[in-house]
């Protein structure tokens, strides 16, 4: 019962990762998948100038991409399942005291990731999915809207008829963010409509914490896109930040994890996974199994999309 398990509230201040300095400034910076990550950043780099907390800019950063129609493979315009639904998969993580919330397969709301930012700070638990999810938004008093646009609901008919012929499409691309704020602290965020098609409940990697993104502000933070059941299959993001941890440069460690994704389906190029990564020391990493990934990395006086390296 929600009533029962309200109230756990945590404020930034209970949540300081333990070696910084209290006090100490360091130079905020965030790190985004893909092209549509340049306007997350633009956002989250307005919430760290102002002063704001790592959380809120993921959070109010990937909602700016959430928010948009034109982006088909996440939140409000995100292409239906093979049902003609659009289910949504968001998480969050505080690196500080490595609180998290999710959603999962969860329908008719534009912002999955506040969502599960209240799964985060108002219940005792992580991940709260489909109808469960649903109520649980609307208890919280978030607004249910048709995320279907003219666009995504042609592309699903024109899907339906390929279908009938035996072609197949795939569209996807999520949003994961990580952020680092003046204060040392770090957030991560992760939000997408999943695979195009997919058979309805699928659930992918994104709003699983370790998979679809990890952070602590003690080492950083990592987020994936890409084909989610690869993603999964190596524990993908918790393992980046875990290579940093054991001080493998966050670029070595997001290869030494793409590898493994490789070295386990060598003939699958359409399996593909790519992974951003940000250490507590602003040192980013970025690639992809196959070419075409980008990432936006911006801080306080500049913005930039980067093509991604591939392995292969
Ligand atoms: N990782 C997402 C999923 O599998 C899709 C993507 O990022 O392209 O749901």
């Amino acid at each position: 019962m929600l009533g029962a398990t309200s109230v756990i509230a945590k404020s930034a201040e209970d949540s300081k990762p333990k070696n910084v300095v209290p006090g100490s400034i360091g130079e905020p910076m965030v790190i985004s998948t893909w092209d549509f990550g340049v306007r997350a950043n633009t956002k989250a780099i307005e919430v760290l100038k102002a002063g704001g907390t790592a959380l809120d800019a993921v959070q109010q950063g990937v909602m700016v991409v959430e928010s948009d129609p034109t982006v088909t493979s996440v939140g409000y315009g995100g292409l239906p399942n093979a049902a003609g639904v659009v289910q949504l998969d968001a998480s969050i993580m505080n690196g500080n005291d490595l609180e998290c919330g999710a959603v999962a397969g969860l329908s008719g709301f534009e912002n999955p990731v506040s969502v599960a930012r209240k799964v985060m700070d108002d219940t005792p638990h992580v991940l709260i999915v489909g109808s469960g999810a649903r109520q649980f938004a609307l208890s919280k008093g978030f607004k249910e809207r048709d995320l279907l646009t003219e666009r995504s609901r042609a592309a699903w008919q024109e899907w339906r008829l390929k279908q009938e012929k035996k072609e197949r499409t795939e569209d996807h691309d999520t949003i994961g963010m990580v952020a680092i704020d003046r204060r040392g602290q770090m957030a991560a965020a992760c939000t997408t409509s999943g695979l195009a098609w997919k058979i309805p409940g699928r659930v992918g990697d994104s709003p699983l914490v370790g998979h679809g993104l990890y952070c602590d502000s003690d080492v950083g933070g990592a987020a994936a896109t890409g084909i989610g059941e690869e993603v999964i299959k190596v524990c993908g993001s918790y393992q980046v930040v875990e290579y940093m941890r054991q001080g493998v440069h966050p670029q070595e460690a997001v290869k030494k994890v793409l590898q493994r994704v490789l070295d386990r389906q060598p003939n699958q190029p359409e399996r593909w996974v790519g992974f951003v990564a940000l250490r507590k020391d602003g040192e980013v990493g970025y690639a992809s199994t196959n070419a075409g990934f980008q990432v936006a990395v911006a801080d306080l006086t500049s913005s930039r999309l980067i093509a991604a390296a591939s392995l292969r």
